[in-house]
């Protein structure tokens, strides 16, 4: 029987890209092995690797000028690398804050490069993202950096800033793929799997291939986008069983109608749980404001600790998983990615309902 799962990430994944990866664990493609005992150069890998990377086009609707890269090192190695290839020798990028690791990624480019401050959210506790007109933009800056959904702080980009003719750059770690949007918009858009696009070990990086000729020159190999690029992702061995896996999901979510259907299911989710926590007479509290409130990753508070502490632990009882706030915040939160059905909103609502009955 599989829980309710609502862990930030590592996060839950829809059954049939599971069943899939079971079915096919001891004789794959007729091989007699699975994908993880197979070389990354045979042709029965290399079609997996090609069909997970045009799906992603596909999804994302991708222009010619884009490509879909493979790395590894999770969205944190991301945040050093785009300043190391992107950032000329003098010159610096801008970042808007808009939680921690908004403020991680600002950090990195800090160490390699020079990078500034264009707008932030820290003032209001990152209860919202900043709007166009607080935003501070620098018309020479390499690039603009957000972060489109903050997973800690459940706040999100409902629409995205527009820095001109300055190329964008986005961490969409925890909502690329969650509705349509204009990504041949972006520069560089990347994404540690493990949230909304499969298991942890491979993170998706889409770019713009006439930006990333430009890139800074004299980086170690791995480093350089450039060669990920030319090799497609197969410079040296690729995490195979990971990409073999967003493969499997990117398969449901195409079957399942694409992102406009990602897109109705996941606004229908959020609005359940955020409708339980508005119609809860206060018992549950929201910090965020509305317009900035995400989708993906629903934050709320309880009356006191002790009260948190008691719906959590009846939360496991009752087979949710994963409801405990960020360790740096505290509180509650659901993740509630493309791969959490509706039925697990209405386990959730109606346990949420009953405990507020009860304990209010
Ligand atoms: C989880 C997360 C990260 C960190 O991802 P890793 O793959 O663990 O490095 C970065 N940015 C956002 C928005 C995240 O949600």
């Amino acid at each position: 029987m599989r829980s309710w799962n609502f862990y930030a990430g590592p996060a839950t994944l829809p059954l049939s890209a599971l069943e899939r990866a079971r079915d096919e664990m001891i004789d794959w493609a007729g091989t007699g092995m699975s994908v993880m005992e197979t070389s990354h150069r045979s042709k029965e890998y290399d079609a997996v690797h090609h069909e997970a990377m045009d799906l992603f086009r596909e999804l994302l609707g991708l222009d010619d000028d884009h490509v879909v890269l493979f790395l590894q090192g999770g969205a944190s190695l991301q945040f050093a690398m785009v300043p190391m290839n992107f950032i000329p020798k003098g010159g610096s990028a801008d970042y808007v804050i808009t939680g921690s690791w908004a403020e991680k990624a600002f950090k990195e480019a800090n160490i390699v490069a020079k990078a500034r401050i264009a707008g932030t959210s820290e003032g209001n506790g990152f209860t919202r993202v900043p709007a166009q007109h607080e935003l501070d933009l620098d018309l020479a800056a390499a690039y603009v950096h957000i972060t489109s959904n903050n997973t800690i702080k459940g706040t999100q980009y409902h629409e995205f800033p527009d820095p001109g003719a300055v190329p964008m750059v986005a961490d969409m770690s925890s909502d690329l793929l969650w509705r349509p949007f204009d990504a041949n918009r972006f520069a560089l858009i990347y994404a540690g799997a493990q949230k909304n696009l499969g298991p942890s070990g491979v993170t998706a990086v889409i770019v713009k291939r006439s930006w990333v000729e430009k890139a800074n020159s004299g980086l170690p190999t791995m480093l350089r986008y450039g060669i990920h690029l030319k090799e497609e992702s197969l410079y040296n061995t690729p995490p195979t069983f990971s990409i073999y896996i967003v493969r499997n999901v990117l398969q449901w979510v195409k079957a399942e109608g694409g992102l406009a259907a990602m897109e109705r299911r996941n606004r229908a989710k959020a609005e359940l749980l955020y409708g339980v926590i508005e119609g809860s007479s206060g018992f549950y509290r929201c910090p965020v404001e509305p317009a900035s409130r995400s989708v993906m990753n629903v934050v709320w508070r309880l009356p006191s600790e002790e009260l948190e502490g008691k719906f959590l632990g009846e939360a496991k009882t009752n087979r949710m998983f994963g409801l405990k706030g960020h360790r740096s915040v505290g509180g509650c939160r659901a993740s509630i990615y493309n791969a959490m059905g509706i039925d697990g909103l209405e386990a959730l609502a109606s346990f949420m309902k009953d405990f507020a009955q009860r304990n209010g």
